[in-house]
Formats: structure tokens, C-alpha cells, sequence
């Protein structure tokens, strides 16, 4: 990746950053993860990267942030990758309707997450991966080493003991689970996994850079190669579209229209498939656990894209 040459471009997304930021001072910062509460409410950031590598940014777009519940994107597609298909038959495909960390479903649909994208989804898919690899958070955090291209990229220790202390939610999910028998190996071990890949600090340049192969098939930028197949893209980018923003996808799909994946850090990733991929942070939270500003910019990208970066013809 590199500077973008367009500074028409540059000024779209400079313009896009200076309305976003208005929004900021609505929304709360998630105070349920005490390593979380002093992120300043003020930070904004965007980035937005080609499929042919022009990163363009403005704002806080270099400061590492928590990626929380963006890793199920990178989680859900690793476990892919080794797994495949088998995967479903312990998670399923469909909108929850519910908030992320929601109980309510697991009792009375036998132990079996409605998708990858709520806790107890990703927590089945941390468990696939716990199987699969000896240390599975730092298998994670190679790869996003390398699909950004940045070595610097961190679990943080102090997130990482901050969720696992107040871990009673995910750890009733996890339970649930493995009472239903959808978890093979032992809850500590799962969880410490699925907490450590929450805790991974990456800047909004990071992640649209990282999650550039969802909107290229599956080829990672930094690399050139095929990280995943390109239908296994195309089946990430509809589960995103589905119930990446949890309960208020319905909400988001109307106003936006693109895949994207929202974490408590405040991040969300958004794909154009086959163009581009965004990565917006600011980490004041709406409701429903999604960042407001980050939610701006990506309805306001998504206004004026077809204008900006028009599809090729
Ligand atoms: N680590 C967070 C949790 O388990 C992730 C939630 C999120 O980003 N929505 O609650």
C-alpha cells in the first residue's frame, strides 16, 4: 500500500473525516471492558484502501485501537481456511436479532450460535482454532502482522486481563456451549483465545489494508496471495452484510448498503467488493454497541462513492 495518487480523492475522504467528526460528543464509550473506559471520546479516524494498493487517510487513521469484535472477521476466515464448510454444523448463518452478547438463543437452540459474528459464534470458532493450532491468538496476530504489513501489530495485555476478569457473560455463552456440547476443548482455554484475539491493537490503516482481501476475492494485498478462495470471500462479505452490525444490520444495510463488521473499540470495517476496503474508528458506541461516528463516515462514503471512485465500466 501506498499514499493515493487522487487528491480529489484525499479531499473526499479529508471532507468526510471533517463531517464525521461532527457527530462526536453523541454516543458512550463500552465501560463493560474497564481496560476500554479512557479511550478518548475525540479520536476519529479513516481509512480507505484500493484493490490496487492507494491507501488514502485522514484523522487518527495511524492509532492502534482495540479491534474487539473485528478479530471474528479475521477468526471466522482462518477458521475457514483450515476448517472449511465442517464449520457450519456448529454455527449458524443467520441474523440473531439480538444484542452481541446475547444468552438468549443458546438455551433454546441446543448450544448452536445463530452466526460467527456474535460472541458465542466467535467463541465456537475460537474453539475450531484451539484445536487446530498450539497458540491461536499469536497464530492470529501473525497473520494480521502480515496482512497489514505492519510487524508492530500488539495483543494488548491489559485488554486482554480486563475482559478475562470480567469475563461472566461470555464465560455463561461458553458453558452453554459445552454443556450442549459444541465446545471441544476446556472453556479457560477457549476463552483466553477468543479474548486474546479481541485484544489485538491495530489503527484503522491496519485493518483496511488487513481486510483488503474481502473486497479482492481473497488475495491479500501485502502478499499477492490468495488468503482464502474468492467464494469464501463472497460468503464473508454476505455474512458482514447480514449480521455484521448484530442487531442493527437490518438498520445499517438500508443506510450504508455495504458488508461490515463493527467491534466496542469503536472500529468498523466496511468492503466494496471488487474496489475498495474502509476502516473508520471513533470509540463512542450507539445502542446496539456500534461506533456513531464510524457509522457516519461509512453512510456518507457510501452516499457519494459511485461519484468518487466510480466502478470500473
Ligand atoms: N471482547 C468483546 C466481548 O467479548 C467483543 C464484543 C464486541 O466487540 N462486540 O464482549
Amino acid at each position: 500500500p501506498r499514499p493515493g495518487h487522487s487528491p480529489t480523492l484525499q479531499a473526499w475522504v479529508d471532507e468526510i473525516a471533517e463531517r464525521a467528526r461532527s457527530r462526536l460528543g453523541t454516543g458512550r464509550i463500552a465501560d463493560y471492558i474497564p481496560a476500554l473506559v479512557n479511550q478518548d471520546p475525540e479520536r476519529f479516524g479513516l481509512a480507505l484502501c484500493t484493490n490496487d494498493g492507494q491507501l488514502y487517510t485522514a484523522g487518527d487513521a495511524e492509532t492502534p485501537f482495540s479491534i474487539q469484535s473485528l478479530s471474528k472477521v479475521l477468526l471466522l476466515s482462518l477458521a475457514l481456511r483450515t476448517h472449511g464448510d465442517a464449520l457450519w454444523q456448529r454455527v449458524g448463518l443467520n441474523p440473531s436479532g439480538m444484542p452481541f452478547n446475547s444468552l438468549m438463543q443458546l438455551e433454546t437452540e441446543r448450544g448452536k450460535p445463530r452466526n460467527p459474528f456474535i460472541n458465542a459464534g466467535a467463541i465456537v470458532v475460537a474453539d475450531h482454532l484451539v484445536g487446530a493450532f498450539a497458540t491461536p491468538a499469536k497464530h492470529l496476530q501473525d497473520i494480521a502482522r502480515t496482512l497489514s504489513g505492519n510487524p508492530g501489530v500488539l495483543i494488548d495485555h491489559e485488554v486482554l486481563a480486563s475482559e478475562w476478569s470480567h469475563r461472566a457473560r461470555n464465560a455463561a455463552a461458553a458453558y452453554l456451549m459445552k454443556a450442549f456440547g459444541n465446545l471441544d476443548n476446556e472453556v479457560d482455554e477457549v476463552l483466553t483465545a477468543y479474548f486474546a484475539c479481541c485484544a489485538l491493537r491495530m489503527s484503522c490503516r491496519d485493518l483496511a489494508v488487513a481486510l483488503n482481501y474481502l473486497a479482492a476475492d481473497g488475495r491479500a494485498l501485502t502478499t499477492g496471495e490468495r488468503f482464502i478462495p474468492p467464494a469464501m470471500a463472497q460468503r464473508i462479505n454476505a455474512l458482514m452484510f447480514t449480521s455484521g452490525m448484530y442487531d442493527a444490520a437490518g438498520d445499517f444495510a438500508y443506510r450504508v448498503g455495504l458488508p461490515a463488521k463493527s467491534g466496542v473499540g469503536g472500529g468498523i470495517v466496511a468492503v466494496v467488493p471488487g474496489r475498495l476496503s474502509i476502516c473508520a474508528w471513533s470509540p463512542a458506541l450507539d445502542a446496539s454497541g456500534n461506533s456513531v461516528a464510524a457509522q457516519y463516515a461509512l453512510e456518507l462514503i457510501a452516499e457519494d462513492l459511485g461519484r468518487w471512485h466510480p466502478a470500473p465500466s
